[in-house]
Parts: C-alpha cells; sequence; structure tokens
C-alpha cells in the first residue's frame, strides 16, 4: 500500500512538472513572436500610405507598395523587424525628430531643408512633378498655372512648386506667381477638388498622378506638355542613428545588386 502511495506521489510530480513545462513552453510561444525572445530588433519606419503605388492601404487593411516592400526586404538583409506607422506625410519628420519612428520612407525627396532635420539614404527612385488639370482645361505651359487654383498634398514638393517656393524653382524652370493653393492631406482629396471644379489644377508626383489619371480617365488627364526636373527619392534616418543609415545604405546595394530592388520594381510599378 504504501509503495502504491509512493509510487502515485512520484506520478503526481511527474504529471505536474510536465504540466508546468508545457504552460511555461505555452508561455513562451504565445510570446514567442516578440521580439525580446527572438531576438529581432524592430525598426520603425513611417509612411503616408496614401501614395500609390508606393505606398496605400492593401485589402487587408495594412499598408503596402513598392516602398513598404523594399524597406521590409532591407529589414530582412539587416535582420530587423519592420514596424510600418501610417501617419500624415507633413507629420513624419516630426516623428523622427521626438524618437516616434527611426526612419521614413514615403517617396520623400531628398532636400535641404529636410536634411536639417534628418538624413537620406542613398536614393531609390527617380521622379517629378507632373500637372493633372480637368479634360476640357486650358492650361497647356508653366505660364498658364500663373494666378491659378492648384490643390497639393500639404508639405510635399508638389506644394512648395505651386507655391512659388524660390528653393523649388527649379522644378519648373519658373516660379509660379499670384497661385491660391489648396493643402489637403492626401493627393485624392486635390484631385477630388479638381474633379469638382474648385481648383485649376493639382501638382503632385508623377507615379501616383499616373494612377490617379487612370483611375479617373473621364474627368482628368496629365499636361504632357509641363515638364518637370527630376527629384530623387531616398529613406530618410534618424540624425541619432548613422549605424542604421549605413546598414540600409548596405543593404539597398545588395537588393539592387541581387535583383531583389528589380523584382520589387515589377511588382508595384513597372508591371
Ligand atoms: N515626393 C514628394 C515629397 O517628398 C511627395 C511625397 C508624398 O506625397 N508621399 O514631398
Amino acid at each position: 500500500m504504501k509503495k502504491f502511495v509512493k509510487v502515485l506521489a512520484l506520478a503526481l510530480v511527474l504529471v505536474l512538472s510536465v504540466s508546468m513545462l508545457a504552460a511555461c513552453d505555452g508561455g513562451t510561444s504565445t510570446s514567442g513572436t516578440s521580439n525580446a525572445d527572438s531576438g529581432t530588433k524592430v525598426l520603425k519606419i513611417g509612411t503616408n500610405a496614401e501614395f500609390p503605388p508606393f505606398e496605400f492601404m492593401g485589402d487587408d487593411g495594412q499598408p503596402d507598395g513598392f516602398d513598404i516592400a523594399l524597406i521590409k526586404a532591407i529589414g530582412e538583409e539587416i535582420g530587423m523587424e519592420v514596424q510600418i506607422e501610417n501617419m500624415e506625410f507633413k507629420s513624419l519628420i516630426g516623428a523622427i525628430e521626438s524618437g516616434n519612428i527611426q526612419g521614413i520612407i514615403a517617396g520623400m525627396t531628398v532636400d535641404d531643408e529636410r536634411k536639417k532635420s534628418v538624413d537620406f539614404s542613398d536614393g531609390y527612385y527617380e521622379a517629378h512633378q507632373m500637372v493633372l488639370v480637368r479634360k476640357d482645361s486650358d492650361i497647356t505651359k508653366t505660364e498658364d498655372l500663373n494666378g491659378k487654383k492648384i490643390a497639393v498634398q500639404e508639405g510635399t514638393t508638389g506644394d512648395f512648386v505651386a507655391s512659388g517656393d524660390p528653393d523649388w524653382e527649379f522644378i519648373l524652370g519658373v516660379s509660379l506667381q499670384n497661385t491660391e493653393v489648396s493643402r489637403m492631406k492626401k493627393g485624392l482629396d486635390a484631385v477630388i477638388e479638381l474633379k469638382n471644379g474648385r481648383v485649376d489644377a493639382v501638382i503632385i508626383d508623377s507615379n501616383p498622378a499616373q494612377v490617379f489619371a487612370e483611375e479617373n480617365a473621364d474627368d482628368i488627364k496629365i499636361v504632357d506638355s509641363i515638364q518637370c526636373e527630376t527629384e530623387t527619392y531616398a529613406i530618410a534616418v534618424s540624425k541619432d542613428e548613422p549605424d542604421l543609415l549605413n546598414s540600409i545604405n548596405t543593404a539597398l546595394k545588395t537588393l539592387k545588386d541581387n535583383g531583389k530592388y528589380d523584382e520589387i520594381l515589377k511588382q508595384y510599378i513597372e508591371q
């Protein structure tokens, strides 16, 4: 009988320890995806998912697009887990400065003014501004934009050009005069202003311009006769993270060399 009790006690201890182990294991496996356990560092990157095909909201409600795929591929290269923070375009630089994010990928053009607040990686894409007008518009040349109502996305290079900012004169070759600029939170809202006749033109980057023109082909068109100078997109990085900037540049080069960059380009832009 004593022996039986002993065996029973031993069995109980065994069962208990196994279930405790299982519980511990369960504990680790739920938090197993967390970064503390896997040792993977999180890379917090800001974007504004209103800029197709570079960034837009996917059908699953998550930011998707060329930039998102590129930064995820960079994250894989440098062994960091990318976490995307979606916010207004004009809030992005401030979010780096306040330490909420470490970097930005948002079709952001390299610019001396922005360089005072952030560092830029090597360029990853060349774009230019485009002018969108209603189909019946008689705007055909740069000078026709003087004195006109122009909608833009707030804080973008299109905004600087429309506002006649002398630093951005090179884009059109002249500074626009007496324009009335409507600054919208999203590029699409600027397009809606144009469609509804509240403004005469939209100035926006070439790729989203093409997407918006295609999607609204019955109402608006690109003014092909107005050609703008090139601007370069790069990833903005906190000035406190020079090592991160170096790693991003190295990863970008690797992805260009190994064909992954071209693959992403084909998937999102050159379809
Ligand atoms: N390339 C433009 C800029 O940097 C627009 C970017 C955007 O709207 N996401 O200002």
